[in-house]
């Protein structure tokens, strides 16, 4: 009976807390968590495909996901990609069933839920979130970048360059362009820990973009796992060894990266996630649950 009664309030209290308008802020998880968000899904043509030294057949599914990430740590939270389509288009398009948008010639994307719809869901608005890093600025990890404008944008310089780079077509200024005042650190080494206890790390891995970088996360139940960024777009373009495409922004450096990535995951017995494997990322617990 009285399990019953804290039930019955805790219920009452949730629907309370999401119609004030003063909304307490959602307290801190005991340890770090992962959520996984689902930002859309790219359509790839054969030629988009075989520009990763692939074909259609080791490929199997050709399409891309587009997962966006929120880990909670004790003292703080991290944004890591914000996928491919600005919310404020996907609320337009919602009734003709989602946004769409053509990244590039070998790219169409399908948005049909909101990143900050699927925040909430979970107890956080962008405005909340205390730092934001993205793998690199490509269109399919940027589109959200300008609603974290009041967080703490964690960015190696060379990618900050990039981005502002007159006539750069890779990139979609109008994502991020509120990000050009905001508060940043500037990532300059090999590693930088985001919350200084080794759980969360940004590393350095250029050239798919020339400030490209990984997150590797320590959960204490999951373990380690790295995502992987655009390191890799297919798993056979890693099992099978291939060349990285031709169109990196440098591709030796690309090389070098993977080379460097391989030697750190076997080194620490980490698992990577391709964030646009498809498999991969079906596979995975979406939020709200989450991993720990
Ligand atoms: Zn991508």
């Amino acid at each position: 009976m009285v399990k019953k009664l804290i039930v019955v309030v805790l219920v009452l209290g949730g629907s309370l807390s999401a119609q004030s308008p003063t909304r307490a802020k959602t307290s801190p998880p005991k340890s770090v968590r992962l959520y996984v968000f689902d930002c859309g899904m790219l359509t790839i043509s054969t030629e988009g495909v075989t520009r990763y030294h692939v074909t259609p057949a080791e490929v199997v599914e050709p399409r891309m996901p587009v997962p966006c990430f929120l880990v909670a740590h004790p003292k703080g939270t991290l944004m890591w990609d914000v996928g491919v389509i600005p919310d404020e288009i996907v609320e337009k398009q919602a009734s003709s069933g989602g946004a769409r948008y053509d990244v590039n010639s070998t790219a169409a994307a399908l948005v049909t839920r909101t990143l900050k719809g699927q925040l909430a869901e979970v107890g956080y608005t962008p405005g909340d979130i205390t730092y934001v890093a993205i793998s690199h600025a490509h269109k399919d990890h940027s589109a959200n970048l300008n609603q974290f404008a009041a967080s703490t944008w964690l960015t190696p310089p060379a990618e900050r360059e990039f981005m502002w780079k007159p006539g750069n077509e890779r990139v979609e200024p109008s994502f991020f362009n509120k990000l050009e005042k905001s508060k940043s650190i500037s990532l300059e080494k090999d590693e930088y820990d985001v919350f200084g206890d080794g759980a969360v790390i940004i590393k350095a891995a250029p050239g798919h973009t020339p400030g490209h970088q990984v997150l590797v996360l320590r959960l204490a139940s999951t373990g380690r796992v790295m995502l992987g960024g655009d390191l890799y777009h297919y798993p056979p373009e890693r099992t099978l060894h291939r060349a990285p495409p031709d169109n990196e922004f440098n591709v030796q450096q690309s090389a070098t990266s993977r080379s460097a990535i391989e030697a750190y995951l076997t080194k620490t017995k980490t698992p990577i996630w391709i964030q646009h494997d498809f498999k991969t990322i079906a596979n995975l617990k979406k939020s709200p649950a989450y991993y720990d």
